[in-house]
């Protein structure tokens, strides 16, 4: 449950709640800048009445809270004046590593002339092996920088470890943490305490509560700026990179607030399959999308056989804009943010 305290509570009022969970030995957060009591182990409210600073209880059965679609409703936030998780889709494109001057220049001019708004590209690389391109570190962080800032676009790339943090924050307009890091609690933890948007992609084995969990990391420190990205898990069939779990993103949504955005490249790993699974995605409800593009898949650093040329991405911006106006809903890649109609298809 969430127990939130009327603004007039002082110090002492505060500490003899803190004392009554001692005394039960119960487990309790408690967010001084909100002025509420996170304790998802305890229910009995009728026990609480002897508090009078309780403005009112939330009550939450479930392990994850801040995340929780009975804390809030919807989490909705402007980056850079584009909206997430408002009524329109959100699209993030590029390549799945900063790899050179000329390659991320020409993607960011291509996705402008798309109406694109937000380019991806990692400039720290968490690799498999610690034999392939672990990206450019900094000189990425800075070539991605300069060439969004060129083109009007906003930029999505990783971190990896607090290291980094000062540098990516800089750089970055959404923070990524992918999913090896997803149960990196102490990064988390570091990052809940900025306000830096984050789009935390699901752990390869994560289940849905573990994923809220995760995200209730960042929440409690305060940053409300959290989405949520499904990018495929592990399973046996070893014919596909990954199994894109398309029943997550209305899970998740009806379990959560937050924005839930597919990522159909890691999904499913190929090329051929990812503009499919993106419009599948679009129609499971999903708040946005992160799609891999390179000018030239073949020659790729990383993750080449899943990325889309730029006629392929084209063909998938084409593709979804009669799903988008069959569903009713408008895209930030669309001028104006017009809602389409199914008639001019
Ligand atoms: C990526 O987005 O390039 C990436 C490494 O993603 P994930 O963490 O989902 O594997
Ligand atoms: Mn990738």
């Amino acid at each position: 449950m969430i127990i939130q305290l009327s603004q007039h509570s002082d110090a002492n009022q505060i500490s003899n709640i803190k004392s009554f969970f001692e005394k039960k030995g119960i487990e309790f957060f408690f967010q001084d800048f909100n002025n509420q009591f996170i304790v998802p182990a305890f229910n009995d409210e009728g026990a609480l009445k002897q508090f009078n600073i309780i403005k009112s209880i939330i009550e939450i059965n479930t392990p994850f809270q801040l995340s929780s679609k009975n804390y809030k409703t919807k989490t909705s936030f402007s980056v850079n004046e584009v909206e997430i998780g408002g009524t329109d889709l959100n699209l993030i494109a590029g390549p799945c590593s900063v790899e050179s001057d000329e390659q991320i220049f020409s993607v960011a001019e291509f996705l402008n002339s798309q109406g694109i708004k937000f380019i991806r590209g990692g400039a720290f690389k968490p690799r498999t092996s610690p034999y392939s391109f672990r990206g450019l570190g900094n000189k990425g962080l800075k070539l991605i920088r300069n060439a969004a800032d060129k083109y009007d676009l906003r930029v999505v790339t990783e971190l990896m470890d607090l290291s980094n943090l000062d540098k990516v924050y800089n750089n970055a307009d959404i923070i990524q943490i992918g999913a090896r890091n997803m149960s990196n609690f102490s990064l988390l933890a570091e990052l809940g305490k900025t306000n830096k948007p984050i789009m935390l992609k699901r752990g390869m084995s994560a289940k849905a509560t573990e994923w809220l969990l995760a995200a209730d990391y960042l929440l409690c420190g305060g940053n409300e700026n959290v989405i949520l990205c499904e990018r495929g898990i592990r399973s046996f069939d070893m014919q596909s990179r990954n199994v894109f779990d398309l029943g997550v993103i209305p899970l998740m949504q009806s379990l959560s607030h937050l924005p839930v955005f597919a990522d159909p490249s890691h999904g499913v790993g190929k090329a051929a399959y990812v503009n499919k699974m993106g419009l599948a995605a679009i129609a499971a409800g999903a708040d946005g999308l992160m799609i891999e593009v390179h000018p030239n898949p073949k020659k790729a650093l990383s993750d080449g056989e899943q990325a889309l040329t730029f006629s392929e991405f084209s063909d998938f911006i084409i593709a979804s804009k009669p799903l988008l106006a069959a569903i009713n809903k408008g895209a930030d890649f669309i001028n104006n943010n017009k809602t389409l109609k199914l008639e001019s298809f």
